[in-house]
Formats: C-alpha cells, structure tokens, sequence
C-alpha cells in the first residue's frame, strides 16, 4: 500500500514537472539548447500547432518548417465552378432576357475581367440587390441587408489585410456558441473561413452583402483597424520569416503561435495572454524557397530581397 502510495505520489510530481515543463517537439533539441532556455528565455517555452518548444532556436526551427509547408501548397482557386452560373440563375428567375445575359457576357469576355455581376450591373441589366440576391441563391447562403448593423466586437478580430484581400467582412460574433458569422459579396470563399475556424477556435457561418456595403464596412475599419496588424507585404524567405516571428513572439510574451495558409498570405497569430497580435507575410516566390533539406541559411540571405 505505502509503495502503491509512494508511486503514485512520484507519479503525480512528475506530472506537474511534465506540465510545467513538456518534452520540447523538436526531435533535436539539445541540452545546450535547453539550457539556453533558462538562460535566456523568460517565460517557460511556446507552444505551436499544439506542440510545445523549450528555446527560441526549436521554436524558430519549427515555424520555419511550418512556413516551408505552406510554401509548397497551391493556391486555392476562388471557384464556383460547380455552382448554378450566376447568369443563367437569373436567366431563369426572369431577371434577365437572353440578348441581355450574351451581350454582359461578351464584353466581360472582351475585357477579360470584372465579374458577370459586376457587368450585368454597369451594362444596367439589374440591379446590384438583384445581383447580391442571385449570388445567395447561388451559394444557399442568407443576404444581409445593406442597412444590417455589425457588431463592433468583431471588428478586430481578423487581419485587415486579409479582409481587404478576400472582400469578406466579420459581421457578428456570439461568444456563447463562438460561432462568428462572415460577410462575403463575390461569393464565399471557404478557404478562408476554414483559415479563420483554425486560427480562433471558432465555427464560421458564411453570409453575403451587396459590394457597396461591403466595401462601405471596409473602408470604416481600414482608419481603426489598417495599422494594428504586423503586415510584411514585401515577399519573404521562410528564414527570415520564422526570425522575425519568433522574434515577435519572444518580445510580446506570446505563449503560443498558430500560423495558417491563407490565399496569398502567411498569417501567423501570437497570443499572451488575453491579447493577440497578426503577422501577416505574402507569400514567398518560388525562387525564394528554401531547400527541402541541409543548412538553409546562407542560401536564403544570399537570396533575401527585403
Ligand atoms: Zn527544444
């Protein structure tokens, strides 16, 4: 019994020891390392993508890895390819007449870009409520009104930049059920609200908005909410990334980074506490990419543009 007791006793310190400090994830982390950490590293490790680093150099090793990853993912393609062809939907709804649809679809073709919407609007075919309707028809999401309020609770909690590269707007947050429901007005680009599940620990429900009230709720958070995120928008190497990440996270007491590939960003998301801070980089070029393996560093400062 009192050896049962002893052990349990022993097995539960080492359970404190283990939660306080973990087995860093870093397959090679050395005891030099380690020891740098109490040294140098004020807080006790970072956690990233659920596993946890003791010094700045395993971390840095593992947000460059991280980076690498994303590199080598191919962009997601904003298609509605499967869907109902937005024109042909409101061909059939009545909205539009047969000449009407073939002479949108002949100058987007003729000018090589603009959505049809876009065109069925400018050529003055319908409306941008009637565009804004069929695109919820097309996708089966709901349409918010123009005049719809949003919650300012919402507002800063997503990059800016990525708002404005995605045409999307956060509208409301319900903290009890964390669902955050996000407004597209091109149609929903569900890359993007998986990117945002990952990062927040939320679920995400898609809605659309007309392209003036999304644009009218851009530009009043681009004055509060441009400058408040860490947006590299000169293309990177991942090295130089995972230095000025880990850099950030050391600096802000970050006890945890999440990164996500988004579109054509790298987003990385620092918390401390209740505070987190965005880094958002461009992804790098292909010819900025750092070898699958050996020692990567001179390779890629030889190659750094800045
Ligand atoms: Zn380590």
């Amino acid at each position: 019994m009192a050896r049962n007791g002893l052990a349990a006793w022993i097995g539960a310190l080492q359970g404190d020891w283990r939660a306080v400090f973990p087995r860093c994830a870093d397959r090679e982390c050395s005891a030099a390392r380690r020891m740098g950490r109490r040294l140098g590293w004020r807080h006790v490790g970072i956690r990233l993508s659920g596993s946890w680093y003791c010094s700045p150099q395993c971390l840095e090793k593992a947000v460059r890895q991280n980076f690498s990853r994303g590199r080598v993912t191919a962009l997601p393609k904003r298609s509605a390819r499967h869907r109902i062809p937005l024109g042909l939907l409101m061909l059939s709804r009545g909205q539009l007449t047969n000449p009407q649809l073939r002479a949108a679809l002949e100058a987007q073709r003729a000018s090589g870009h603009g959505r049809i919407g876009q065109w069925l609007e400018h050529m003055g075919f319908a409306t941008e409520q009637q565009v804004t309707a069929g695109l919820g028809l097309q996708w089966a999401c709901p349409v918010l009104p123009a005049s719809a309020p949003h919650d300012p609770a919402c507002l800063g909690l997503l990059p800016f930049s990525l708002l404005e590269s995605f045409r999307m707007l956060p509208v409301r947050f319900v903290a009890a059920t964390r669902i955050l429901y996000v407004a597209f007005c091109d149609g929903i680009d569900y890359t993007a609200l998986n990117a945002i599940e990952q990062m927040l620990d939320c679920r995400t429900e898609a809605c659309l908005l007309s392209h003036s009230a999304l644009e009218r709720g851009l530009e009043q958070m681009a004055e509060q909410f441009r400058t408040r995120d860490l947006s590299f928008e000169s293309r990177r190497d991942v090295g130089e990334m995972a230095r000025i990440t880990c850099s950030y996270a050391l600096k802000l007491g970050a006890e945890e980074v999440r990164i996500v590939h988004c579109g054509d960003y790298l987003w990385t998301r620092l918390q401390s506490g209740d505070t987190a801070t965005n880094l958002l980089f461009r992804r790098p070029a292909l010819a900025l990419e750092e070898p699958s393996s050996g020692p990567a560093r001179n390779f890629l400062t030889h190659h750094a543009t800045g």
